[in-house]
């Protein structure tokens, strides 16, 4: 029997994930262990204030100041804290370096762990199912789905973040810009260029 045959009140309703979030708020609030005012300032501040221009600014930084560099490599924490990066989600921040002969990736297999200071709020396809599982299988596959071919003798890194540490991808200074200023370098750095599922723009 065909499956639209009927009416379906239940399509009305929102996914079921959604629902149990909303209930959980709700039950939250309701005793009083979640502000929904300081909430709304969490939410206002990832949505608007927090994102991957912050993660371009330290990754233009790198590309045009080989002290910051150094050091981003060595303690990213520290360089980024320079800038007045910093923040939850945050506070363990790994930065790999992408070169001629290593490209390098990230993913959290096991949930969506992710730099919320350097990039904002994940994408949905880095939480879905899809990315975790086949990130690790077959990147090259994968980043061919976004629409990046790396040479052959380029080999593929990937990291898996854990609860504890974040990865942020440092790309290649792209060619051909000698001239530019950090400024206009950053507005080169892309979102996936930082999680290594793109590479930056050309001038
Ligand atoms: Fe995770």
């Amino acid at each position: 029997m065909p499956h639209d045959d009927h009416d379906h009140p239940h399509s009305l309703l929102p996914s079921d994930p959604a629902l149990r979030v909303k209930a959980l708020e709700t039950i939250l609030v309701a005793k009083g262990l979640v502000d929904p005012a300081a909430m709304a300032v969490i939410l206002e501040t990832y949505e608007t204030k927090v994102g991957p221009h912050l993660g371009a600014r330290v990754v233009a930084r790198a590309w045009a100041d080989p002290r910051f560099r150094a050091l981003l490599l060595k303690n990213a924490n520290a360089a980024m804290a320079e800038l007045g990066v910093t923040g939850r989600q945050g506070e363990h921040v790994v930065a790999v370096e992408n070169t001629p002969g290593t490209h390098n990736m990230v993913v959290c297999t096991l949930c969506s762990c992710y730099p919320w200071p350097l990039l904002g709020i994940p994408p949905a396809w880095y939480k879905s199912d899809a990315y975790r599982a086949r990130a690790v299988r077959e990147p090259r596959k994968v980043l061919a789905e976004f629409g990046v071919t790396l040479p052959e003798g380029q080999k593929v890194r990937v990291w898996d973040s854990t609860a504890e540490v974040r990865y942020l991808v440092v790309p290649m200074r792209p060619e051909g810009t000698e001239g530019m200023d950090e400024a206009a370098l950053a507005t080169l750095v892309t979102r996936d260029s930082m999680i290594g599922t793109g590479l930056p723009l050309a001038p």
